[in-house]
């Protein structure tokens, strides 16, 4: 029997540069480009799975967080209340450092890896074999109140932004991670988080959903002409964490033409929610299966969280992607079916926002 095809991937959420840029030492760059140990996204890990490109998240921690050093396991997130916010200048420093990271790869890469604008460049790096990297900010502390920094981070290539991680900050309220609970944890955007939703859509940033509490998640449904987009979340109906999706909530998202990346952490796959690396593959596709019930078959794609949750050890890194495409095979999806949830929806998405 011939090798099944490969289909590669496009995914809606990384956190490797956040790893890398938390590298006590050695060099981040060749890190990435040559592969380690530890850590879940890196080139040869992402060219054996067929990790094809996706949203390469920069996020600023919170200072207390910062400071334990040394930290190589993701934190526990099962149940913690609101982490601590960062100051304007702190979170510009940080932003800058994984900004330039990212383009030192880029340089260095010589063609392995592009960071792409337009889904023109993602459809070219995908003919070349090239890692197609799009610039997305989780967390929008770095953005001052006139909007400078977003219009510079524009011009240096971002295409996508959370208003708000899973913490307050200027913009509106994030969803604590807390398991069982509803999404509707607190108060939703603030002003300038409204008038940063219109920014965006002036300049067709996508807009992240994941971190967004309920109430944020329907101001952005009010706001926004672009399709509603959660980048890395799962649904609420299977696990009942405060960061997955309620039925609700994915009825708004089917309704504007939107798309939800399946995560992979396991505490948002699981209905206890519990941090258990022996949680099956399987459950991931249980997400998709009810997503594509809920959202049809054009509305799914995936935002593994690599390099910043703990995810199934059956899967174990971008390196075992290919696992997932053969699990979704077993269930009878189909290649066309499949092709659309492992890169041709999540292009599709962006081709219409990014106009
Ligand atoms: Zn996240």
């Amino acid at each position: 029997m011939p090798s099944p095809k490969r289909i590669p991937i496009f995914d809606g959420h990384n956190d490797a540069l956040l790893r890398l840029n938390r590298r006590a030492g050695g060099d981040a760059v060749s890190a990435f480009l040559q592969g380690e140990d530890k850590g879940q996204l890196d080139l040869p890990k992402a060219r054996e799975g067929g990790f094809a490109g996706g949203l390469f998240a920069i996020f600023v921690p919170s200072t207390e967080k910062k400071a334990a050093t040394n930290q190589t396991a993701a934190p526990d997130f099962t149940s913690t209340p609101e982490p601590p916010g960062v100051d304007l200048a702190d979170a510009q420093r940080t932003v800058l450092a994984m900004v330039a990271l990212l383009y030192r790869i880029e340089r260095q890469a010589k063609g392995d890896l592009r960071v792409c604008r337009t889904a023109d460049d993602i459809d070219d790096c995908l003919d070349k074999n090239a890692l197609a990297a799009v610039l997305h900010i989780e967390g929008a502390e770095a953005i001052d109140s006139n909007f400078e920094m977003l219009d510079v981070l524009h011009a240096a290539g971002l295409r996508s932004l959370g208003p708000v991680w899973s913490r307050p900050n200027a913009f509106g309220h994030g969803v604590p991670f807390r398991c069982p609970s509803s999404p509707d944890t607190g108060p939703g955007l603030t002003d300038l988080g409204k008038a940063l939703i219109g920014a965006c859509n002036r300049l067709k940033i996508l807009i992240d959903l994941s971190h967004l509490n309920e109430r944020g998640f329907w101001d952005v449904a009010a706001l926004s002409d672009a399709p509603l987009v959660a980048t890395h979340s799962n649904a609420h109906a299977i696990s009942p964490h405060s960061r997955n999706l309620t039925d609700k909530q994915l009825a708004a998202i089917r309704e504007s033409g939107g798309l939800v990346g399946v995560n992979f952490a396991v505490s948002f796959l699981r209905p206890d929610g519990g941090r258990n690396k022996t949680t099956p593959l399987d459950l991931i596709v249980q997400h998709v299966e009810l997503l594509i019930e809920r959202l049809g078959e054009d509305g799914v794609g995936f935002g593994s969280d690599f390099d910043g949750a703990l995810v199934p050890e059956e899967l174990g890194n971008a390196a075992g992607l290919q696992k997932l495409v053969q699990a979704l095979r077993r269930r009878e999806f189909g290649e066309k079916l499949i092709e659309k949830l492992c890169f041709r929806n999540w292009l599709r998405i962006l081709r219409r926002t990014w106009k």
